[in-house]
């Protein structure tokens, strides 16, 4: 029995990292830091069609932006580190080859010569008497004459693995409980490909089993192949990993999580402006729970507190506006510093960088408690670095009210002295003063004010928004506004 905590994450690179691995990444990585053991990461590339380097610098790039590093694994699109590696199942193809002669030999495999039409009749006459489709065994008994025939007439075979015919396999998972599967119901699985590699099922035992993995973590989409993979660990003479399976995660519409619902996919997250912090915290409460309910948690306190008896049975709802809410307080948390840096790609992206205007420091600063996503940064600050040249229509709504002209043109006379302080308080008071003159209500001149100098009606606190934009170009701004209203 293996006593050191040893858990793994072991993607099958066809696509992106969605939102269910990472949760299943996470959960694997809190339970090996809270018990001071190891995270592995294995690339699972046994599906030689679907399998893509281009999905494996994905996954690598998504875990990596998580924050969650691992112990063993790939270092690269090919290379890894760790004692017991490779960590890509097809560098492992000889140890699997290996083990699959011992079942052979064993007489706990055998090789099942069936056509893909034979199996689709099967399937088919299953369908027909509504029984549950499932491999009737043919090949189970063949004798080395008929074998011979059949691979002199070019047949090709698979290997599929003997499951006993009767009792039942108990999955004791440490999420769901006591899980019975009748064995007479499961199939004699397909262990090796009429291609000459290994199936999941079976380099998955294998791995598991010669990494020394103590717990299995995963999508409860594979409790269906515990039972067979039980069977196979024992077939072997090894005593599985400790399986735990995670409640499945469903959209708003107790929908299952997909594309309909938004973006499923982690990069997306990050492109968004998402905080890898934000990510870990909400990612471990999407179907874990303390006793007392605890929503933000910093790392070592998620480390701390995270265990399998705090996972929950039933779906967990995957909620974007609590998403949203969470990195909106994480932001706010965060240093203005911190935040100027982490906007510079949003930004960049958006053209905003190099351009002459306020350091950028000092428009984030007017957002900084506002905005929940770093995507939003951009559109806020915009327009300290690009003229309006329209205004947006309720802009031009409030400038198009009579008067409007005359007071963005009585403003311009007000600021135009330069020995007078360009300075929230000191503007405020000035302006306030400008109304009583005029005998105007604040309204009649600050919205017109806002409109024509950022060309919206909302934005930062209008008169240190005037400051940090500074003298010159307020006033070159009110008397653009002016004479775009002729
Ligand atoms: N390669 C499998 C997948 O991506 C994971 C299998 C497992 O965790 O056992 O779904």
């Amino acid at each position: 029995m293996t006593t050191k905590v040893r858990t793994r994450f072991a993607p099958s690179p066809t696509g992106y990292l969605h939102i269910g691995g990472a949760r299943t990444t996470l959960y694997n990585w809190l339970f090996a830091r809270h018990h001071g053991g190891e995270f592995i990461l294995r690339i699972e590339d046994t599906d030689e069609v679907r399998s893509t380097p281009e999905s494996v610098t994905a996954i690598l790039d998504s875990i990596q932006w998580l924050g969650l590093d691992w112990d063993e694994g790939p270092v690269d699109g090919t290379a890894s580190k760790g004692p017991r590696g490779p960590y890509y199942q097809m560098q492992r193809v000889a140890i699997y080859r290996e083990h699959l002669e011992r079942l052979l030999k064993d007489g706990k495999a055998y090789r099942c010569y069936c056509t893909k039409e034979e199996l689709d009749e099967m399937r088919r006459l299953a369908q027909l008497e509504k029984r549950p489709p499932r491999y009737d065994g043919r090949c189970r008994s063949l004798t080395d004459a008929k074998r011979r025939e059949l691979e002199a007439a070019g047949r090709k075979p698979s290997v599929r693995f003997k499951m006993p015919t009767d009792g039942a396999t108990i999955v004791d998972d440490r999420i769901r409980g006591k899980v019975s599967f009748e064995n007479s119901l499961q199939q004699d699985l397909v262990i090796w490909k009429t291609t000459d590699g290994p199936t999941y099922n079976f380099a998955c035992v294998i791995d598991d089993h010669l990494m020394e993995l103590s717990h299995v973590i995963r999508g409860d989409e594979h409790l269906s192949n515990t039972p067979s993979q039980i069977q196979i660990y024992r077939a072997l003479g090894w005593e599985p990993p400790v399986f735990a399976h995670l409640s499945m995660i469903m959209g708003p519409d107790g929908g299952k999580l997909s594309k309909r619902h938004g973006a499923t996919s982690v990069l997306e997250y990050r492109d968004q402006g998402y905080l890898p912090h934000t990510m870990r915290n909400y990612l471990a409460l999407l179907g874990w729970s303390t006793p007392d309910s605890q929503q933000l948690f910093t790392d070592p306190e998620l480390i701390a507190k995270f265990d399998l008896a705090g996972c929950q049975k039933s779906p967990a709802t995957f909620d974007t506006v609590k998403l949203q809410w969470m990195n909106g307080e994480y932001l706010r948390a965060t240093s203005l510093d911190e935040v100027v840096k982490l906007a510079g790609p949003f930004l960049e992206k958006a053209g905003l960088t190099g351009k002459p205007g306020p350091d950028l420091k000092r428009t984030i600063a007017l957002e900084h408690e506002k905005f929940k996503l770093l995507s939003e940064v951009p559109e806020l600050v915009s327009f300290f670095y690009e003229r309006p040249a329209e205004p947006a229509p309720k802009a031009a709504k409030v400038l198009g009210a009579p008067g409007a002209k005359d007071v963005l043109l009585g403003l311009a006379e007000l600021l135009k002295n330069g020995s007078e302080p360009f300075e929230d308080k000191a503007l405020e008071a000035r302006i306030r003063a400008f109304c009583a003159e005029k005998g105007l209500k604040a309204g009649q001149v600050f919205h017109p004010l806002r409109a024509a100098v950022s060309g919206r009606t909302e934005g930062p606190t209008l008169f240190l928004m005037l400051e940090v934009m500074g003298r010159e170009e307020v006033l070159a701004r009110l008397k653009a506004a002016a004479e775009r209203l002729g």
